[in-house]
């Protein structure tokens, strides 16, 4: 197990955006390994490469709905959305930091998995936040930038209480 340090607000390697994946290696294996132990440690959703300093387009994520499991999205890309929600998030590089973001309800996505192999995925509800989420940060887009409203930390602790489906992990934040 291997904890990367994760980059916070305003540091300015947030703000780039990631490369594609061309190697499927050992060392692309060791980061994502290394991001999901980081991922675990600081009770996130999800992690995006750049997080960690890497600008490289990988994510990791974890919502903690069995029915997800752990899913690792290389390269990833949305192919279809439909609807919108509007939810409360917040970020591992963001501390202390909570607001609203409209996102897709459903959104198709196609990327590669750990060993270079096309996929695609269909999400919803929770999991199409999250890789949309994720996906910004690899464009170099931190949530307070697509944000329409940002709250305090006692009408974010409200929000989770009226939430309780989100609340198997501590805190939602992506
Ligand atoms: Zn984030």
């Amino acid at each position: 197990m291997a904890l990367r340090n994760i980059l916070t607000l305003p540091d300015e390697t947030l703000t780039k955006k990631s490369k594609e994946v061309i190697s499927f290696d050992d060392k692309l294996w060791v980061l994502l390994d290394d991001m999901y132990d980081t991922l675990q440690k600081h009770e996130g959703v999800g992690i995006a490469a750049v997080q960690v300093g890497i600008l490289r387009r990988v994510i990791v994520i974890d919502t903690g709905e069995d029915e997800d499991g752990v899913i690792e999205l290389i390269n990833p890309e949305i192919i279809q959305t439909e609807g919108t929600q509007r939810e409360m998030e917040g970020c591992l590089s963001c501390p202390d930091m909570w607001g609203y973001v409209k996102r897709p309800e459903y959104i198709k996505v196609k990327y590669m998995n750990r060993y270079g192999k096309p996929q695609t995925k269909e999400a919803e509800e929770l999991l199409a936040i999250v890789i949309s989420h994720e996906i910004d940060h690899l464009n170099g887009v931190v949530f307070p930038d697509v944000a329409d409203e940002m709250v305090d930390e006692k009408e974010a602790e409200a929000e989770r209480e009226r939430k309780p489906h989100r609340k198997k992990k501590r805190r939602v934040r992506e």
